[in-house]
């Protein structure tokens, strides 16, 4: 089933728009989140990491977000983002981000880029960000 447009979307980083700090991003990624920005859904990174290093390595790749929050716990930050701005879905690879969406009550879809076990039963994969574009299409196709 389809998701109605979500005013924000939580990224986690390292995994899941990049394979690890200092690489490239996954193929793809900046198109979608191009097409994301330009219908007005908000882009968050929630990231695992201390708040420099994770700013330094977002600015590196010019994604367009509009906030980043390193930190030790994410559920919590991914709870006021629903306080502050509305209706959320949370991409990440790891139990983290799958208890954060839990605890934020928001959907989760699960990056498996690397032949990873599904973290839970029923939780929705996508094993590129092309595959993403066709579950959570909001803006339509990349031109
Ligand atoms: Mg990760």
């Amino acid at each position: 089933m389809l998701l109605s447009q979500p005013d924000f979307v939580v990224l986690d980083w390292n995994g899941t728009v990049v394979p690890f700090f200092g690489l490239p991003m996954y193929p793809g990624v900046a198109d979608r989140i191009q097409v994301w920005k330009q219908v007005g859904i908000k882009i968050f990174v929630v990231s695992h990491a201390h708040q420099s290093e994770i700013a330094k390595d977002v600015a590196r790749t010019k994604l367009p977000v509009d906030e980043v929050h390193g930190c030790n716990n994410k559920g919590p930050v991914v709870v006021d983002l629903c306080r502050r701005f509305g209706r959320g879905v949370l991409l990440g690879d790891h139990s983290m981000d799958f208890r954060a969406a839990q605890e934020a009550d928001v959907p989760f879809y699960q990056a498996v880029f690397e032949n990873q076990a599904r973290l839970s039963d029923g939780v929705q994969e996508f094993r590129s960000w092309e595959e993403l574009a066709t579950l959570l299409p909001f803006g339509g196709k990349v031109s």
